[in-house]
C-alpha cells in the first residue's frame, strides 16, 4: 500500500457563545481572535477551528486525522502542503513510526522541535492510524496496545468568573452524568479559591474536581492556592506556572500534597525530559491532537516508567482529536481521565456522517475499524478558511 495524496483542511466553525469559558475577564478583541487583558496569556478564537487532515492511499482507503489548530490553522496547512506531501507520498502507511521520525528530523537541524510543526507531523501520524486500523479491519486502539478498558472516563470542562455562576455550571454538568469536573479558572489565587469552595460546596463531596488556573502563577501564590485546594479535595492543580519554569514546578509539586498536573503544551518526549528528570508533575497530560499517536503512546510509556499516570489534554481540539484520544486512552496503560467539553461536542460533530460523543460521562469503546468515527467531506470543506 503506498500514500497517494495528503490533504489539510483548515476549518473554522462558527459558535454563538463560549459554552467552556463563561464569563472571562476583561479582554482585547481582534475579530476573529482576543488576548486577556491581564497577563502573557493565550490567543484565542472566537470560533472552533482546527486543522483536518485526509490522507488516501492507492488500494482506495482513506485516513482522517487532525493536528490541533486552535487559532491559525491555515499555518498547518501551509507545512503540511510544502514539508509533509512531499515527505510521506509514495510512502507504505504501516511505517507509522518511521515516517513521524522522517518528518521530525527534517526539520530539527533549524530549530522546530515544537509547535506548528509538530501539529502538522502529529496530525499526520493520526490520519496513518486511521489508515492502518481500516486495512486489517481493527480499531486503532487494538493495533496501538491492545485494550486496557472497556471505557474511558472522562471529566468536563468549564470556567467563568462568577462563584454562583460556575458551581450552576458544575451542576448542570453532573446532571449530564459526569462525576469529574474541572474549573478552568483565570483569576488571582484568592479569586479561585473562592469559586473553588463555592463549586465544592454544591456539587458534595463525592464528584473529583480539578483546578486549571491557566499558567497564571507564582510558585509561591500557587503553594498558597493549592494549601486552600487541598482542604476541598481537589484532585490536581493544573498548569500553575508559565511552561518555562520547570524548577518550578518541581519546587511546587514537592511542597503540595495534591497532584500538580502539566504537560498540554508539550508535544515529544525531548520537550518533556526535564520534566520528568526533576519530577515536576505529577500527572502528565500531552495532547494527541499535538504529539500523535505514536509518540503520545512513547510520552505515556516514559511516564509509566516513572509512576505517573496520564490525562490526555484535549481542550479546543476537534472531533478527530477527541477520537485520536479515545483510541490512545483505551490503548494507554497508566491512563486516568480524560478532558471532554461536552456543549462543545456538538460544535465539534459539525464535520461528522454520524454523530461521535459520549454517555453519562463515559466514552465506550468501539470496535470499529480505524478511530471509529464517519467524517463527511463535504462539510469539511464548507467550513475550509479561505
Ligand atoms: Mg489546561
Amino acid at each position: 500500500m503506498k500514500i497517494k495524496e495528503i490533504t489539510a483542511f483548515p476549518i473554522r466553525i462558527s459558535r454563538e457563545e463560549d459554552s467552556e469559558g463563561g464569563d472571562r475577564p476583561a479582554v482585547i478583541d481582534f475579530g476573529d481572535y482576543f488576548v486577556d487583558q491581564s497577563a502573557f496569556t493565550s490567543i484565542y478564537s472566537k470560533h472552533h477551528e482546527t486543522t483536518v487532515i485526509k490522507i488516501e492511499t492507492d488500494t482506495g482507503i482513506v485516513g482522517w486525522g487532525e493536528a490541533q489548530s486552535p487559532v491559525s490553522p491555515k499555518t498547518t496547512r501551509t507545512i503540511v502542503d510544502d514539508l509533509v506531501r512531499p515527505l510521506i507520498l509514495g510512502r507504505d502507511p504501516f511505517d507509522i513510526e518511521a515516517i513521524w521520525t522522517r518528518n521530525y528530523g527534517a526539520m530539527r537541524e533549524r530549530g522546530h522541535p515544537t509547535g506548528f510543526y509538530i501539529d502538522a507531523i502529529g496530525g499526520t501520524d493520526i490520519a496513518l492510524w486511521d489508515i492502518v486500523g481500516k486495512a486489517t479491519g481493527k480499531p486503532v486502539h487494538k493495533l496501538a496496545g491492545g485494550r486496557y478498558r472497556d471505557r474511558v472516563k472522562l471529566y468536563a470542562g468549564m470556567g467563568g468568573t462568577d462563584p454562583q455562576k460556575v458551581a450552576d455550571s458544575a451542576e448542570e454538568h453532573v446532571g449530564y452524568g459526569y462525576r469529574a469536573l474541572k474549573l478552568h479558572l483565570l483569576l488571582d489565587a484568592t479569586g479561585v479559591a473562592e469559586i473553588a469552595r463555592a463549586v465544592r460546596q454544591r456539587v458534595g463531596p463525592d464528584i473529583m474536581l480539578m483546578c486549571d488556573v491557566h499558567m497564571r502563577q507564582s510558585v509561591t501564590s500557587a503553594i498558597k492556592l493549592g494549601r486552600e485546594l487541598e482542604k476541598l479535595d481537589f484532585t490536581w492543580l493544573e498548569s500553575p506556572l508559565v511552561p518555562e519554569d520547570v524548577p518550578g514546578a518541581s519546587r511546587l509539586a514537592d511542597a503540595l500534597d495534591m497532584a500538580v498536573a502539566i504537560g498540554e503544551w508539550s508535544r515529544t518526549r525531548y520537550e518533556m525530559r526535564e520534566a520528568f528528570e526533576r519530577r515536576a508533575y505529577d500527572i502528565v497530560m500531552h495532547d494527541i491532537a499535538r504529539t500523535g499517536i505514536t509518540e503520545g503512546h512513547r510520552i505515556g510509556t516514559i511516564a509509566d516508567t516513572n509512576n505517573i499516570p496520564v490525562a490526555p489534554h484535549v481542550g479546543g481540539g476537534g472531533i478527530l482529536s477527541v477520537a485520536a484520544t479515545v483510541e490512545y486512552s483505551a490503548s494507554c496503560s497508566n491512563f486516568m481521565i480524560m478532558e471532554h467539553s461536552h456543549h462543545a461536542n456538538e460544535i465539534k460533530n459539525a464535520i461528522t456522517a454520524e454523530n461521535y460523543g459520549p454517555r453519562n460521562g463515559y466514552f465506550e469503546v468501539s470496535d470499529r475499524p480505524g478511530l471509529g468515527i464517519e467524517i463527511d467531506q463535504s462539510l469539511v470543506e464548507s467550513f475550509v478558511v479561505a
